[in-house]
């Protein structure tokens, strides 16, 4: 896959002065035109294993606003391999964006009503789907696996090369916190902020993650929860109002699922005193801004 060198971005703001901090934003968003941000380096231990295994599919779960549908489709696709999405809930039309570039990719979309979804880790259900697709390289839903640790324990390294004291980054699934923290193996302190509601169980998903793929439970993370905005995928006037000013007067594109949760979360904490005064914060611009991208769901 192809890899642009994302640079490093600093951000000027009184709030930062006031608070003596640096901010940096690493624009990993720009990795790639298309699979960009984390889901690259989610992917890339997938599509290695996939190739190996010379497989000619890759099917996954997602539901209708997915990046990882979206990154799955665009990989397959630049390495002529054929994609299955698996798409929770019925299909509404026009497509939304997200869709209709994993169509334009050649992903073949197969919607299952949300109570089959639930069942989608199942081995029976996986059956169903080999009968129904033929044989297939699977990647489960957000694109979370040992392989796609192994991918974001490698970008974790490549980060601990940077000069910082806190890295700050947006939670869903655990597996791009996980491999980051393996990278950086235990050093600099990191804050993972939960886009969920209710997200308290994502620490333990973390630590069972880097038990398994690494033998260790790092003490050097916190989880926040209560950066979410009312849930996944939901948005309020304030937070859009903030993604509109750091586009138009710091020149950083944000997107509201993910990573204009994250900046908010950051600037809020600089507030509240949580960053030692001289210190430098590194935030991960984790992608999510595909030029498909015009849909916002607003609560
Ligand atoms: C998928 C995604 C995440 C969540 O990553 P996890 O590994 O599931 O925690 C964060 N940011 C963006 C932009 C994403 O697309």
């Amino acid at each position: 896959m192809q890899y642009n060198e994302p640079p490093l971005q600093e951000i000027s703001l009184p709030v930062l002065q006031e608070a003596a901090v640096r901010l940096l934003v690493l624009r990993e968003d720009l990795n790639h035109p298309e699979i960009a941000g984390n889901k690259w380096w989610k992917l890339k231990y997938n599509l290695a294993l996939a190739l190996e295994q010379s497989h000619d599919t890759l099917l996954t779960f997602g539901g209708a606003y997915s990046n990882h549908i979206v990154a799955t489709a665009a990989v397959a696709n630049e390495n002529n391999l054929k994609s299955i999405g698996i798409i929770r809930g019925e299909e509404t039309l026009p497509l939304n964006d997200a869709l209709t570039f994993a169509c334009s990719k050649g992903m073949r979309l197969h919607y299952v009503s949300r109570e089959d979804y639930r069942h989608k880790t199942e081995l029976k259900f996986i059956d169903s789907l080999r009968e129904q697709f033929g044989n297939f390289y699977l990647i489960p839903e957000g694109g979370t696996n040992d392989a796609a640790v192994r991918g974001t324990e490698e970008w974790g390294r490549k980060i601990s090369r940077i000069d910082f004291d806190y890295l700050c980054l947006p939670i869903g699934t655990g597996g791009t916190t996980a491999g980051i923290l393996a990278g950086l193996d235990g050093r600099k302190c990191v804050l993972s902020i939960s886009v969920l509601k209710g997200g308290d169980f994502l620490k333990e998903e973390v630590d069972t993650l880097t038990k398994n793929n690494f033998q260790k439970v790092y003490g050097n993370w916190q989880l926040l929860t209560s950066y979410h905005h009312g849930g996944y995928a939901k948005t309020s006037e304030p937070l859009l109002s903030f993604i509109t000013e750091m586009k138009n007067k710091h020149n950083l594109p944000l997107d509201v699922v993910y990573t204009g949760k994250l900046l908010w979360a950051v600037l809020e904490e600089v507030r509240l005193g949580r960053f030692e005064r001289g210190s430098t914060i590194l935030a991960v611009h984790t992608g999510g801004l595909g030029s498909y991208r015009s849909s916002v769901n607003r609560e």
